[in-house]
């Protein structure tokens, strides 16, 4: 497994690769890599021929006030977890390498990022949607591959592929989680012993949505209203939103039905959270 820092040497990597006929999967990251990220790798090594993990803490997704500054990073922890996966290529460039001097080119969205994510941290999926495109012309990948736990992120990126015509297929894949239920995130390392039972919530609060949307008898409203007052008695909790969508254009939904997401970002003290479920069972 080689790790890089530059652009030229994926190139060179992957116009090798192409030469020989082999396919090729990326699996874009932050690093500080979990199972999560791993089960993404899993699933690249088994469909492709070389599987490609871009490890890149991208500025320009997070806000003035965001945490891109302490976001956790640990780039040896991670090379062992990708030459563990059987991953061909790393990708680790500095933030100079992605965005150089008079950078002033951007990939944007409307109506998909409206909601949830994308109206409390404004920028932020131009930023995603920036480096996305940005990472799909360096690799040219076949296939890539996005987790479940970003729903809002993975519709925006099968939206834009779809759009601008790009050349791969965006492969989702489902959440992992703790044997407790909290879903596998970098930002976990975050939480204090105290905080990390408290993020329980998040989860138990899917598992209230799944329950009652199966014994049916709720609209969306009735039902969010009995999450919110479930957050709203963990006394660590702060909810940012709490929304049912509809899992396609991520907006509002009256009715709950197959393709209704339960999605939600919930502060556990300082620490803002994220998790979803399609509460009837449809396909993400
Ligand atoms: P990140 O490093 O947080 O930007 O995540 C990189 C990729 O891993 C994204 O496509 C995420 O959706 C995915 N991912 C992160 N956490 C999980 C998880 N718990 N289960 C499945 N995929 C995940």
């Amino acid at each position: 497994m080689k790790v890089v820092k530059t652009i030229q040497e994926v190139k060179d990597a992957v116009q090798v690769w192409r030469a020989e006929g082999q396919d090729i999967a990326l699996v874009p990251t932050m690093g500080f890599l979990h199972n999560g990220h791993k089960s993404l790798m899993d699933k690249a090594r088994k469909e492709n021929d070389k599987v490609v993990v871009s490890i890149f803490v991208n500025p320009i997704q997070f806000g003035p006030n965001e945490d891109f500054a302490t976001y956790p990073r640990d780039l040896e922890h991670d090379r062992a977890v990708c030459e563990a996966a059987g991953v061909d290529l790393v990708f680790a460039p500095e933030k100079e390498e992605m965005y150089k001097d008079g950078f002033c080119s951007f990939v944007g969205m409307n109506v998909l990022t409206e909601e949830l994510c994308g109206k409390s941290r404004p920028c932020h999926f131009q930023g995603v949607c920036t480096v996305v495109s940005k990472l799909f012309n360096i690799v040219t990948p076949d296939r890539a591959y996005f987790g479940q736990k970003d729903a809002q992120q993975l519709a925006i990126i099968k939206r834009m592929v779809l759009d601008l015509n790009m050349n791969v297929k965006v492969i989702g894949c489902p959440i992992i989680r703790e044997a407790d239920g909290l879903a596998m995130s970098s930002r976990n390392t975050y939480l204090s012993a105290e905080e990390r039972k408290a993020a329980l919530i998040l989860s138990q609060t899917l598992d209230l949505a799944e329950k009652m949307a199966k014994e049916g008898g709720y609209d969306a409203k009735s039902l969010l209203n009995a999450l919110k007052k479930n957050i709203e008695a963990e006394p660590l909790a702060r909810i940012d939103y709490v929304e049912a969508v509809n899992v396609l254009t991520m907006k509002p939904v009256e009715e709950l039905s197959e393709s209704t997401l339960v999605a939600m970002a919930v502060y556990i003290g300082k620490t803002r959270l994220i998790d979803n479920r399609m509460i009837l069972g449809g396909e993400q």
